[in-house]
């Protein structure tokens, strides 16, 4: 079985712009131990922007992204060699995957980095992932770590996600003021959004309750717990009480669905009619063109789609089976979505 643990970059990047060695000690540590023990470990780490910017001499995230990509560029170097020797002591090889949201848009390509994690997890070793920042632009990014570690998490089909942070975990409000209480049981439904985002990384508490609820709708439970000090993984794993726990969903979801729900962007949405959302839901049926009333965004077949209910609501994803102007044409007989490549989304 495979655990994946994602550290922010608050947790990575210190005072002046150094790593935190001593946090990446520790965890090395405790991975090279569960590994040793016969699980795979997934490490998801941030800090190439934020070690980068050191470089570069700035002291604030700049907002133009080539600048992001520069400074990802010259921090990442920094970051797998910060894993590499935190590992080295513990004989466990640490091997870098760059990740960009189009790995995993494409159903082969996504395919293919699983085949990568699963090689690397046969020879015992702990893949140290990232987005590959110099490359992501604001159109084609997983938008956050958090996002990126749960993408992750239901690409090895793993079986719990750790997202390890600043702070203990999901508090009732914000740490620090009076009343706040850590929460040991998050509550995915109802769960209030607590703390922004830090001043290099991207993540804060919204993030990663949203990441949760994806591991979630993909059978993975998920751990948010403080990653600093001696033992942080080994009493997660024990199951002792450390950070805010998120229990998973019964979930028998088939891999095709969950990457076509997570993975792959929707280019488009159809807007269906009563009787075609009735016989998606109800009756397990494919969506024909005649039963979509409307078709908004520029899609070819083999896209994805979101489909929308008279009320305006989404309630499926699916793979177009024609482009926009042929499904639009409403033609009878054209299938808009063939059953097996749709999505219910609750
Ligand atoms: N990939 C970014 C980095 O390594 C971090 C993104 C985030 O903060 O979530 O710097």
């Amino acid at each position: 079985m495979t655990i994946v643990v994602k550290l922010g970059t608050s947790l990575i990047v210190g005072p002046g712009g150094r790593v935190r060695r001593i946090v990446l000690r520790e965890r090395a540590r405790e991975v090279a131990a569960i590994v040793r023990g016969g699980e795979s470990v997934c490490i998801v780490t941030s800090g190439a922007i934020g070690l980068g910017l050191a470089r570069l001499g700035l002291e604030r995230r700049p907002k133009e992204v080539p600048r992001l990509q520069a400074a990802s560029a010259l921090g990442q170097s920094r970051l797998q060699q910060a894993w590499d020797a935190a590992f080295a002591p513990h004989r466990v090889p640490a091997g870098q995957v760059l990740l960009t949201a189009i790995d995993v848009s494409d159903r082969a390509a996504y395919l293919h980095a699983r085949n990568a994690f699963t090689a690397l997890f046969r020879y015992g070793a702990v893949p140290i992932v990232n987005e590959n920042d110099a490359t992501a632009t604001d159109e084609i990014t997983f938008g956050d770590n958090d996002a990126l570690a749960a993408q992750v998490a239901v690409l090895v089909q793993a079986r719990l996600l750790i997202l390890l942070t600043e702070v203990d975990g999901v508090y009732t409000r914000a740490p620090g003021t009076p009343g706040a209480e850590l929460l040991s049981e998050g509550d995915l439904a109802g769960q209030a959004v607590l703390g922004e985002g830090s001043k290099l990384g991207t993540g804060g508490m919204g993030s990663k309750i949203v990441a949760a609820q994806m591991a979630a709708s993909a059978g993975i439970p998920t751990v948010i717990a403080g990653g600093h000090g001696k033992d942080v993984l080994a009493p997660i794993l024990a199951g002792e009480p450390r950070g805010t726990r998120f229990r998973a969903d019964d979930s028998g979801v088939p891999a095709f669905k969950l990457w076509l729900r997570f993975g792959k962007p929707a280019a488009g949405r159809l807007t269906v009619d009563a009787g075609a959302r009735r016989a998606l839901v109800e009756g397990g049926a494919s969506l024909l063109a005649v039963g979509v009333v409307s078709v908004d965004g520029r899609f070819e077949a083999g896209d994805a789609v979101e489909l929308v209910g008279p009320d305006g609501a989404v309630f499926a994803k699916g793979i177009a089976g024609a482009d926009a102007k042929e499904i639009a044409s409403r033609q009878r007989g054209l299938e808009a979505v063939h059953r097996d490549r749709l999505v219910l989304l609750s």
